[in-house]
């Protein structure tokens, strides 16, 4: 197969500039997830194996970084984020070892479903950043969201990530879908945030389907964003929004209207911090009713108090 495994640098909400690594033939994955992007799995697998070889991706890697380089493109990461799940390429851990010889730092986007594996593990803790899929934490949620190849089990996985997050050096990160009818209630979303708060994570992310997913299904509603996330935050340190905005929380272009989207589109804004922001920046409180009303920005309430969120994008 000659097409590219590597490609970018892109821009990424997490990652800065990275360059992809697509280290997984279409669409070989032990979920087949009702909201993937990518459609329905086409082989479901559980067995790690050999798929491309390593000197292919590490040439294809070095070459892509070189021409970056030289056109003054900075890249943050090699990000391993294939279509279908990084881990089940059984040369991971050794690709992952010589990329990182090339000067940079390397990220692996999964779902976690073989950390149970020692092998998977090994090969996993070289990265320096991972996002592991966290979408569910009940048995019966986690088969109708993530819909695992059948021999896998969540009460083996579960324990597989905590052993993974206990050695784990680099930035440990997850990632929660949510959709709506789903995993949205709220029982277990305290299940979940009861989960991540023992991982000793560097950030829980909190998103919603952005791009056709496989199935037909609604992603969840602002409301329930926000209330997920207020949960979350009551646990952990850090909580963000994958919401289909590159936002950056540290955006300052001197627009207001422009800066507040792009904080919310983050995370949502008590209405002090709003009000103190707007005092900074010499405006009024009509500059928020501007945003409702155009619908780009949405009011919610949490235990009383006053929220505001970007509003999510359209969803096709
Ligand atoms: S784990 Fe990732 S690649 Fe696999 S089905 Fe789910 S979203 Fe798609």
């Amino acid at each position: 197969m000659n097409s590219s495994i590597v490609y970018g640098p892109v821009p990424s909400r997490r990652l800065g500039r990275s360059l992809g690594i697509n280290n997984i033939p279409p669409k070989i994955c032990s979920y087949s997830c009702v909201y993937c992007q990518l459609g329905k799995t086409l082989s479901m697998e559980v067995e790690p194996r050999s798929f491309y070889k390593t000197t292919k991706i590490v040439e294809q890697a070095k070459t892509k970084l070189e021409r970056a380089r030289e056109q003054g493109e900075p890249v943050d990461y090699v990000t391993f984020v294939p279509d279908g799940e990084p881990t089940m390429d059984a040369d991971l851990g050794r690709e992952i070892e010589i990329v990182k010889t090339l000067g940079v730092r390397v990220a692996v986007i999964t779902n976690g479903s073989l950390l149970w594996r020692e092998d998977v593990r090994q090969n996993l803790l070289k990265a320096d950043w991972v996002s592991l899929k966290v979408d569910a934490v009940s048995e019966g949620i986690w088969r109708r969201i993530n819909k695992p190849h059948k021999s896998l089990e969540l009460e083996t996985i579960i324990p597989g990530i905590l052993k993974f997050a206990e050695t784990f050096e680099g930035e440990l990160t997850t990632e929660t879908m949510l959709v709506k009818g789903i995993n949205d209630d709220l029982d277990e979303v305290n299940r979940i945030a009861r989960f991540l708060a023992g991982l000793k994570l560097t950030k829980a992310y909190v998103a919603i389907p952005t791009r056709p997913p496989a199935e037909r299904l609604e992603p969840a509603t602002e409301q329930t964003i926000n209330t997920v996330y207020q949960v979350f935050a009551e646990r952990l340190r850090l909580v963000e929004y994958l919401i289909g905005y590159e936002g950056n929380a540290f955006a300052c272009t001197g627009d207001v209207q422009e800066d507040l989207l792009s904080i919310t589109a983050v995370h949502p804004m008590r209405e002090e911090a709003v009000a103190e922001f707007l005092n900074k920046a010499g405006a009024g409180w009509e500059t928020i009713q501007h945003l409702i009303e155009k619908r780009d920005l949405v009011e919610m309430e949490y235990h009383g108090k006053k929220f505001y969120m970007h509003k999510l994008p359209a969803h096709s």
